[in-house]
């Protein structure tokens, strides 16, 4: 009930940020809505269950222990499955917490901070049921909802706030392009307000970023990259 950092979504992006964070002997928790771990990253294109890693991303490849094919030059095919259960095996053994079936449903704000979360069982969120969330403190959030931005949209809806974006909101997700899209999911991942990051395809759809189909280099970065920062305020 009391962390270093709250991570929503149990997608590449928020398990990678989870594992480096837990690595570093921070207390972390993920909260995942679904059963399954792993967000879209399952699915790999158009659900073939492979994945391309791109150079820039190797590295972590390495430290997951995952080994890729080499397709061309620079880009690696991993099986999507692989990736993803590793991803979790590792991020689990080193120290991250994760709860499935539980949704966020609103945040916590202390002297214009996000300070933690409000969270319910999934089912009672689905249901719409009358049953009253509890509370969680922490001192950094990071949304890693993927598409929806969902911790980011809920801040915007209820409490009006300006974000340090383009438009003051959620921009949106851009069109194909993928080249730029990889580098920009990582440009993006930030804090977005204070004591909220933003990471993956999340980071993407707040400051309006290319997409890029199944490249998931970019997801894997910013999972580290949002653990990095994170790290080095606390
Ligand atoms: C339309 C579409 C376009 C895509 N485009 C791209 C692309 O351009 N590039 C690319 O690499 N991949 C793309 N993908 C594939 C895939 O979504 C992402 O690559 C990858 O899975 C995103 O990782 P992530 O870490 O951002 O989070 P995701 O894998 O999206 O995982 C987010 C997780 O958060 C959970 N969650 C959401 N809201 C809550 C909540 N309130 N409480 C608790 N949990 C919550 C979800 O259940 C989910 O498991 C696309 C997928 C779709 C459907």
């Amino acid at each position: 009930m009391e962390l270093d950092v709250a991570i929503v979504g149990g997608g590449p992006s928020g398990l990678v940020a989870g594992y480096y964070l837990a690595k570093a002997g921070k207390r972390v928790a993920l909260f995942e809505r679904k059963l399954s771990i792993g967000g879209g990253l399952w699915g790999g294109g158009m659900m073939f269950n492979a994945i391309v890693v791109q150079e820039a991303g190797k590295h972590l490849l390495d430290e997951f222990g995952l080994e890729g094919k080499e397709y061309a030059s620079g880009y690696y095919v991993l099986d999507a499955v692989d990736v993803t259960t590793t991803l979790i095996h590792k991020a689990v053994r080193a120290g991250l917490q994760i709860f499935n079936l539980i949704a966020m449903e609103d945040v916590v704000i202390k002297h214009e901070r996000v300070a933690g979360l409000v969270i319910n069982w999934s089912a009672v969120d689905t249901l719409k049921w009358h049953v009253d969330p509890i509370t969680l403190h922490a001192r950094y959030v990071i949304d890693g909802t993927g598409h929806p931005a969902n911790v980011t949209e809920v801040l915007v809806r209820k409490m009006g706030v300006r974000l340090n974006t383009s438009t003051g909101g959620i921009v949106g997700e851009k069109s194909m392009e993928a080249g730029q899209g990889e580098l920009q999911t990582v440009a993006n991942t930030r804090e977005v307000y204070p004591g909220l990051y933003v990471s993956g395809m999340a980071a993407n759809a707040v400051y309006g970023g290319y997409r890029m189909g199944p490249v998931f280099g970019g997801m894997l970065l910013s999972g580290q990259k949002a653990a990095q920062e994170i790290l080095a305020r606390l």
